[in-house]
């Protein structure tokens, strides 16, 4: 297990994120231009989306960084100390475009409602829980996977209390923990194990997993719009499809179909991920986080990963010594 794989996945995410950003909420031809005209023609690191310039990443890797630093704190999974950190974040107006969800979950806990109760009700189902949840799948790694399970179902509920946003967390996580093992991808156990564990929170969203062989022999074009619809009831179906929706059954099942679409690729994963556009910040942070831990810090970009930033902090080398610390910890 290297920590290069604790750092990959942190940065993987950091970076699909901050290229997702900048065709977040894009409609997918307009996304499709992005990635052939800018991404692909190796221009990504001169486009950021306003006031940012390119390298400022969203609300879901700083999350995703909040939930490491506080296992690291704590040596292991404390819902009242993330809780209070996801909490800090929005008192100081620094998360970057959050869902409605979870910032509604943010004042309730701010307002002193306890973590058990500031989560969102059902239907609210972004994948606000899912995107935030790959440190969970790094520290409680190999054979931890009730603690894995648990912890990640436990920091889905402070901002969401679906239980397909649950199985949607324990999936990122659950995928990551399995990517890091270092063997290669056995994308029919991969699949099966992930279903299983989504089973125990959602039906459908265990259905949508094993759906996912059919959908990779699709192009992208079809199996974005065929993804996109999943799970949802015919009301709430763009049409014309406006990309991959909020919806954390599709943008999961997206980001899993992304990465096993070039599992030894990060680039092509994310490239992707942004062609369905739609909440692509999140698809690829998704997507990228898994891709990251699979291939480590090698795999990723670094002339683009250099500009990577918070509003001028938690950039580059603080992702990378986040990873290792965190390595560090889970192996002690
Ligand atoms: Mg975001």
């Amino acid at each position: 297990m290297h920590k290069e794989k604790f750092s990959g996945c942190l940065v993987g995410q950091a970076l699909g994120d901050a290229l997702g950003f900048n065709v977040e909420g894009y409609k997918p031809d307009l996304a499709q231009k992005y990635v052939t005209g800018i991404m692909q023609a190796g221009k990504a690191a001169q486009f950021g989306r306003k006031p940012y310039d390119f390298g400022q990443y969203t609300d879901d890797t700083q999350l995703a960084r909040e939930l490491a630093i506080s296992l690291i704190e704590k040596g292991g999974f404390d819902p009242t100390h993330y809780a209070t950190r996801i909490a800090i974040l929005f008192e100081k107006k620094a998360a970057i475009s959050p869902p409605e969800a979870t910032a509604q979950a943010a004042q309730r806990l701010l307002d002193g409602v306890p973590w058990e109760k500031s989560g969102s009700p059902p239907p609210a189902a972004d994948s606000g829980s899912a995107m935030r949840a790959a440190p969970i799948g790094l520290f409680y790694h190999g054979d931890r996977t009730r603690e894995l399970v648990n912890a990640a179902y436990e920091q889905s509920r402070i901002t969401h209390q679906d239980g397909r946003c649950s199985a949607g967390a324990t999936v990122v996580a659950g995928a990551v923990s399995i990517v890091l093992t270092g063997e290669s991808l056995e994308p029919r156990r991969f699949v099966d194990q992930l279903a299983e564990w989504a089973m125990s929170h959602s039906m459908t969203f265990a259905e949508g997993i094993q759906r996912l062989p059919t959908w990779l022999e699709m192009p992208p074009t079809q199996a974005g719009p065929s993804i996109s619809e999943f799970g949802l009831r015919a009301e709430e179906i763009a049409d014309p499809w406006e990309g991959i929706p909020l919806f954390v059954v599709s943008g999961v099942l997206w980001a899993l179909y992304s990465f096993l679409k070039n599992p030894d690729d990060y680039w092509q994963t994310i490239a992707t991920a942004l062609s369905a556009g739609g909440n692509a910040d999140t698809t690829a942070a998704m997507a990228g986080a898994i891709s990251g831990a699979y291939n480590g810090l090698g795999g990723i970009p670094k002339d683009l990963t250099a500009h990577l930033t918070d509003q001028g902090q938690w950039g580059y080398p603080q992702l990378v010594a986040l990873g290792e610390k965190l390595h560090e910890k889970a192996t002690a």
